[in-house]
């Protein structure tokens, strides 16, 4: 089969793929079908926390398939509630909602916010705030809540109650003080898709304090910065911060589709039978995998991850052809002097995979990612930039 040729004519065309077929890999290293092997530094989008072929993740994921592969939600299943445990212990939240994505985590979040608010305070309190060059997902509603213009088209009507402003700049929040129908804050500590930009502590700080003032919640969308990919647990942890609802997704199923929405102890009981739900969520399968992935994000590998990105930062920072780098731990974004989308197919080219953010080549690597593999890419990173 020409694989090129079939996905062209049978697969929807939403996605612009690199010229490239995986069909295999091994820790950090992909194979195409010629056997040509490539230094992974994208994981599938922050999905393969710990590579391809990680053993204690295959283990528990088929361990988990040869006895029972999903109950539905209709019944009570151990990987569900160990994994939801879990989760709870590692944060401090109260309650986990399951889904299948992050957009679907993100839903939830919304629904939740928006009962909340009716709940205690009736109709009209309902507008959520997200941030300019935010992304939440690709369904109706999370497009509203992403704040990139370039996706408000072709689609409406879109979800109402969405307003966004400004990353970073403490003057807008003044709008938390003036509109009483906001119910909700919406943050990435980090934003991925819009370009690895970086929230400083002090706005995320002051953010959540006028939040608790008004019984606004914020909700942290960490389906990319979460489960140790910034070198804390949760990226939110690094403000020291307390957020309503953290919604995840990407790395924690470590390969395979799950999204989490947690919720604080103000929000753990808003969602009651019957309003909500979804067939798949909290599947034994996934949730057996993420089991697995979530149980070795220690303190150890936090560092590792932190030491890592340290690491690269310096190396790069000051390369001939690169700009600067933005992020943290293992979500890095480098701007380059070339058009970002040139560098990235000149790494394939020559072995490494990157991906792109905006106008940066975005970096997401495995989390344990070894050294050598790592020090390899990035001198190939250095040459590619190189004027
Ligand atoms: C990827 C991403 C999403 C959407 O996740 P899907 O699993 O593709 O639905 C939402 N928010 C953020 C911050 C993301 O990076």
């Amino acid at each position: 089969m020409n694989i090129r040729e079939t996905d062209r004519q049978y697969v929807a065309g939403t996605y612009r793929r690199f010229d490239l077929a995986l069909v295999r890999g091994n820790g950090s290293y992909c194979y195409d079908e010629t056997g040509r092997e490539y230094i992974d530094l994208g994981a599938g989008i922050a999905v393969n926390t710990f590579g391809v072929q990680d053993a204690e993740w295959i283990d528990a994921v088929t361990q988990q398939l040869s006895v029972l592969q999903h109950t539905s939600n209709l019944y009570y299943s151990e990987p569900c509630a160990r994994l939801a445990a879990l989760l709870c212990e590692k944060t401090g939240m109260q309650k986990v909602f399951f889904s299948n994505s992050g957009a679907e985590a993100n839903e939830c979040a919304i629904k939740t916010a928006r009962k909340y608010s009716f709940d205690r305070y009736g109709d009209g309190r309902n507008t959520i705030v997200t941030l300019t060059n935010s992304f939440h997902g690709r369904t109706v509603t999370t497009l509203s809540a992403t704040g990139q213009d370039v996706f408000h088209t072709s689609f409406f009507p879109f979800t109402e109650g969405f307003i966004h402003i400004p990353a970073n700049d403490e003057a807008a929040l003044e709008i938390l003080e003036r509109d009483s129908n906001i119910c909700a804050v919406m943050i990435e500590m980090i934003q991925g898709e819009g370009g690895v930009n970086v929230l400083t502590n002090a706005y995320v700080q002051e953010l959540a304090a006028r939040c608790a003032k008004h019984d606004i919640l914020l909700i942290v969308d960490e389906v990319q910065t979460g489960n140790g990919r910034t070198g804390d647990l949760y990226a939110y942890m690094h403000a020291g911060i307390a957020p309503d609802i953290v919604t995840t997704a990407k790395g924690l199923g470590g390969g395979l589709p799950i999204g989490a929405t947690m919720f604080n102890e103000k929000t753990a009981g808003v969602l009651t039978f019957g309003t909500h739900g979804s067939t798949f969520g909290g599947n034994p399968v996934c949730a057996a995998g993420a089991y697995s992935i979530l149980s070795r994000l220690d303190d150890a590998l936090l560092s590792e991850v932190k030491a890592k990105g340290e690491w690269i930062q310096s190396s790069l920072s000051d390369a001939d052809g690169i700009v600067g780098v933005s992020g943290r731990g293992l979500m890095l974004g480098i701007e380059t002097v070339k058009p970002a989308a040139e560098v990235a197919a000149a790494c394939m080219a020559n072995g490494v995979l990157v991906l792109t953010a905006k106008q940066k080549v975005r970096l997401l690597p495995p989390l344990n990612i070894p050294w050598d593999a790592l020090k390899k890419a990035i001198a190939i990173i250095k040459e590619v930039c190189k004027q």
